[in-house]
């Protein structure tokens, strides 16, 4: 440390400055006045200039682990109307919340038809686990197949693999809006494969998983998928209408609706791991 000022008052701005307390910096003069006119105390002088400092530290933090987490659209628990969705134990939202599912390597199904707030939901969970200091994934299921065909394209399959795989809580959207092309279910399924046992997810999904198959396009490596992904699963159905449509549902056509998705089926026995490439 080099040579101090004299006076206290630059003393503590020469300490902020060592210690890179940009915004205790900034507020200094402000709260020496409010000392200075008797609004504040030593001890308010202390709580308040460490107090900013802290809460500019922490918000520049989430802000940037919501970017590595790719959670750009932010929702919140706060914002969800569970008054809207009367199918929807809000308990149990505000239960896995408290992310000890995250903890114990759990995966969360949400599932439900379009616009009932099952990305909401996602994402919400996602900035509480952000908040509270767990890394997180977030992107749709074609994307991360598409960065799966990229990685394998380029020689890189495993290193991608490693990369998604490697946060606390892996969020996977849009599982069944968009048919999975040819080779992207056995991608999926190594991705899971590596995944499994090893950490929390959340998946979201408009199709029941009776319709895995189709919406994999194979229904031997559904199975596989729903084998890996019910092991240690909550599943939360959201049985209600579209928010989105909340104001114009009746303007949606009769053949248009969709209907409450199929209950959960377990895959009864597993019976031996199948092969890795599935395509074998
Ligand atoms: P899904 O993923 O089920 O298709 P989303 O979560 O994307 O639906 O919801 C669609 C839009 O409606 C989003 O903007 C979301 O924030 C909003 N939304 C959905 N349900 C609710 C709700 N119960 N309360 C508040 N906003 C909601
Ligand atoms: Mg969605």
């Amino acid at each position: 440390m080099t040579a101090l000022p004299e006076t206290p008052l630059e003393r503590i701005r020469a300490h902020l400055v060592g210690l890179k307390m940009s915004r205790a910096l900034e507020t200094l003069d402000a709260c020496v006045r409010r000392v200075e006119d008797g609004e504040l105390s030593a001890l308010g002088f202390l709580d308040e200039l460490l107090g900013e400092e802290h809460v500019t530290r922490e918000s520049r933090r989430i802000k940037s682990s919501l970017m590595t987490a790719r959670l750009t659209r932010i929702k919140t628990l706060d914002g969800f109307d569970f008054s809207f969705q009367p199918s929807l134990d809000k308990n149990r939202i505000l239960a896995l919340a408290e992310l000890s599912f995250i903890e114990r390597g759990e995966v969360v199904h949400l599932l439900g038809p379009p616009g009932t707030g099952k990305s909401h939901l996602a994402v919400a969970l996602g900035v509480e686990a952000v908040k509270a200091r767990k890394s997180v994934y977030f992107a749709t299921l074609a994307e991360i197949i598409d960065s799966l065909k990229k990685a394998e394209r380029e020689g890189k399959l495993a290193q991608r693999i490693a990369f998604i795989t490697r946060a606390a809580l892996l969020i996977i959207d849009e599982v069944g809006y968009l048919p999975v092309q040819p080779g992207g279910a056995n991608l999926f399924f190594q991705l899971i494969n590596a995944r499994y046992e090893r950490g929390a997810m959340i998946l979201t999904s408009n199709r029941g998983f009776s319709e895995w198959g189709e919406v994999f396009g194979d229904v031997v490596v559904a199975a596989a998928l729903l084998d890996r992904l019910l092991h240690h699963a909550i599943v939360i159905e959201i049985a209600g209408n579209s928010y989105r449509l909340r104001e114009h549902a009746r303007l949606v056509p009769e053949n248009l609706r969709l209907p409450p998705i199929a209950p959960p089926e377990k895959p009864k026995k597993r019976r031996g791991r199948p092969p890795k490439n599935l395509n074998d």
